[in-house]
């Protein structure tokens, strides 16, 4: 567990909050907006860096409270340049992002549950269930300690919230966070550099779009037919029209386009059927299917005998869909030789523990 497992971390707290528990602390209000900007803007991982807030004060917060309490606890590079890390919670829990250098962008890949309730048959993230949400604070902190591990003159510019976890299931800690890192007091990242991606809850995504400003919407599809895809996504009983409509509502209300993601899996969804399907239910919406190869799992492939498709099936799969009208990219294999997907770090290192326990 880490140091400060004690300690509440500042990154929970809004504005208003921190002013108050300044106050409380007997601070001034004022001095709630310099910690913010160690916090947010310097990364300060403790009182102790915060030169102009006074001494008396920081010593007052430090007994309950630290300016951030996630910790790393592994970093592994790829050849490709993604670096994937490994991060501990103030109790103990663990969590995945990564970050992915591409020519002039840097994307950061952050997570916002432990592990996953919706257990889609392929992912790692979903093998065990959820252990429990992340806070605002937390997810937000995945942030701050990438952004420590910037090269020189290297910036993140772009954010996809796309780690472990379902996003819908934990607007309560999203909404925040998100409001943070776009904050230009705060980690100052656009919102249209922001893509949340969801399995799939029509309720949940109508709250996201009551959101202000507005992020990017992202849909895991998988599949058109309803009875296909409860297959592939088995806990999520939404159906495919209603997931389609939301995401429909959502451009209507914000402007912008949907991006739909399949992930592609051998003999199972990358069918002719499967792509027609896909035609029939998006023709004419203006969104973007983006195809994933899916990325194997050994414990998945070994349980469920799921395979990648071959790249002439993925060819042949995304002219089809383009043939039907749709616009279509396929998305990169990255990191592919450090477990690329969400939650394959995380299920590794667990293993290796149970292994050497
Ligand atoms: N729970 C959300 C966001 C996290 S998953 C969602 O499902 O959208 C982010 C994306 O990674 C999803 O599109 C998911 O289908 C995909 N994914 C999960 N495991 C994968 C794997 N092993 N290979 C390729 N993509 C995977
Ligand atoms: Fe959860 Fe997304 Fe993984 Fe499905 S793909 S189990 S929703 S993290």
């Amino acid at each position: 567990m880490s140091a400060s497992a004690s300690c509440r971390p500042l990154t929970d707290l809004s504005e208003d909050e921190l002013k108050a528990l300044v106050v409380e602390h007997g601070g001034k209000p004022f001095q709630a907006r310099q910690l913010s900007h160690w916090i947010w803007k310097h990364g300060a991982e403790s009182f102790g860096a915060m030169r102009n807030v006074p001494q008396g004060l920081k010593t007052s917060l430090a007994d309950s409270y630290a300016p951030r309490t996630t910790t790393l606890t592994k970093a592994e590079r790829s050849d490709d340049g993604t670096e994937k890390l490994l991060l501990e919670l103030r109790d103990g829990e663990t969590v995945e992002c990564v970050i992915i250098p591409d020519r002039a962008r840097t994307t950061l890949c952050i997570s916002t549950q432990v592990g996953c309730p919706v257990g889609c048959v392929f992912c790692a993230s979903g093998m065990y269930g959820v252990r429990r949400n992340l806070t605002a604070g937390e997810i937000a902190e995945q942030v701050l300690v990438a952004r420590s591990r910037l090269g020189e003159g290297q910036k993140l510019t772009n954010l996809v919230v796309m780690g472990m976890g379902e996003p819908m299931l934990n607007l309560k800690g999203l909404l925040p966070a998100l409001q943070r890192i776009h904050d230009p007091d705060g980690i100052n990242l656009g919102a249209r550099r922001i893509t949340v991606s969801t399995s799939g809850y029509p309720r949940q995504m109508e709250r996201f779009a009551a959101a202000d400003p507005s992020y990017n919407l992202a849909v895991s599809l998988h599949a058109a037919d309803d009875a296909l895809r409860r297959e592939l996504v088995p806990t999520a009983a939404n159906k495919v029209a209603d997931i389609v409509a939301a995401a429909h509502a959502y451009f209507g209300q914000k402007g912008r386009e949907v991006t739909y993601e399949v992930v592609l899996l051998e003999g199972k969804n990358d069918r002719r059927a499967d792509a027609n399907a896909l035609i029939q239910v998006l023709r004419g919406m203006p969104c973007t299917v983006n195809l994933i190869p899916w990325n194997p799992v050994d414990e998945i492939v070994e349980l469920r005998g799921l395979g990648r498709p071959r790249n002439a099936r993925i060819d042949a799969f995304a002219a089809q869909l383009r043939q039907g009208g749709l616009n279509v990219t396929v998305r990169r294999q990255r990191g592919a030789d450090r477990s690329a997907a969400c939650g394959q770090l995380r299920l590794r290192e667990a293993q290796a523990g149970d292994a050497e326990g």
